[in-house]
């Protein structure tokens, strides 16, 4: 792995609810304690259900949500934050250099601007250009690099199809030419058939400009063309870490067995998805002691209602959370 240009320990992300007015007051445990290395120019996967936190841990490392507790260091060569006490001028800094791409494109983008005026905001708003001529030729390099027309510029947004403006959208965030991007469910909103064209423009976007991407989805299948890394996440914890491949090729944990086992399969003769996942993700504000994933698994046993599994270090940066990986692998 390169240089991590992300690094968290022990993130946590908690939000107080209103309670009652003595005793302890609830709290939603978004993210708990997740550590990672997020490795420069890499294509990083977060992957789980929808409430396993994993919206909230990339929009902590935006700091566009609270961090608890832990530490969150980026580091791009140039400039190094500590993003749980980064301060009001070095956050105008960071928010050019780390991004966000929204997963809807028809909510994403104002319908009463143009295209030129909706790529050109964030240049306009960071003051990051000195005329109106530097930022149209700002806004053509990129719009031209996201493959959009450049007679559409002129255009609004309710003028295009769902990948147009998914395409818009990438744009803007890529504007000001951030090194470090969270793409969160960005192709999730769109047909199956252009959700490929999307994310081979992101791959493609991200070899150009060396960026680095943690990218957020549900669907392992979406992983699995485009991310060198995948992390699974549930209920706020990482439980199991692996490059792509050899997650795919040895999934240690019963929940990604699940999720990988409900992706689609081509075979008519396939029977079905014996690990299928029944029931719901548990509450945050009041989540199961001992593993968390022990409520939906076919596997727990005592130990899993009473204790909390660490991840353990498999070897070839394969990290697993389960008390009994070991004998569930043999
Ligand atoms: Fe299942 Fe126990 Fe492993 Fe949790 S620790 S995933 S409950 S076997």
């Amino acid at each position: 792995m390169n240089e991590p240009i992300i690094s968290t320990h022990d993130l946590s992300v908690h939000f107080p609810l209103t309670g009652p007015l003595f005793g302890e007051k609830p709290v939603v445990r978004a993210v708990e304690g997740v550590s990672v290395e997020i490795g420069k120019g890499s294509f990083y996967g977060l992957v789980g259900e929808s409430g396993s936190g994993k919206t909230t841990f990339g929009r902590a490392l935006l700091r566009a949500a609270p961090i608890t507790r832990g530490s969150a260091i980026y580091n791009d060569g140039e400039v190094k934050y500590d993003l749980p006490t980064i301060k009001k001028h070095e956050l105008t800094d960071y928010r050019k250099r780390a991004q966000l791409i929204f997963q809807d494109p028809y909510a994403a983008l104002s319908p009463r601007m143009t295209v030129r005026d909706i790529i050109a905001e964030p240049l306009e708003v960071m003051g990051l250009t000195k005329s109106r001529e530097e930022t149209d030729e700002r806004v053509r390099e990129i719009a031209a690099k996201c493959r959009i027309n450049l007679e559409h510029l002129r255009r609004f947004p309710h003028a295009f199809s769902g990948g147009q403006r998914q395409r818009i959208s990438i744009a803007r965030a890529l504007v000001s030419k951030p090194n470090f991007i969270v793409a969160d469910e960005s192709v999730a909103a769109l047909d199956v058939s252009i959700q490929a064209d999307v994310l081979n423009l992101l791959k493609s976007i991200q070899q150009d400009m060396g960026l680095t991407f943690l990218f957020i989805s549900h669907d392992l299948s979406v992983v699995a063309h485009t991310c060198d890394h995948v992390a699974v996440m549930y209920l706020g914890r990482l439980v199991e870490t692996a490059p792509t491949r050899e997650l795919f090729a040895n999934p240690r944990h019963p929940y990604t067995k699940a999720l990988l086992s409900a992706i689609p399969s081509l075979d008519p003769d396939d029977q079905g998805n014996p690990l299928k996942l029944e029931g719901e993700i548990p509450s945050p504000t009041n989540p199961p002691p001992g593993c968390k994933f022990q409520t939906r698994c076919r596997y727990a046993i005592d130990l899993c209602r009473k204790e909390e599994p660490k991840l353990d270090k498999l070897g070839d940066d394969h990290d697993v959370a389960c008390h009994r990986w070991k004998e569930l692998a043999a």
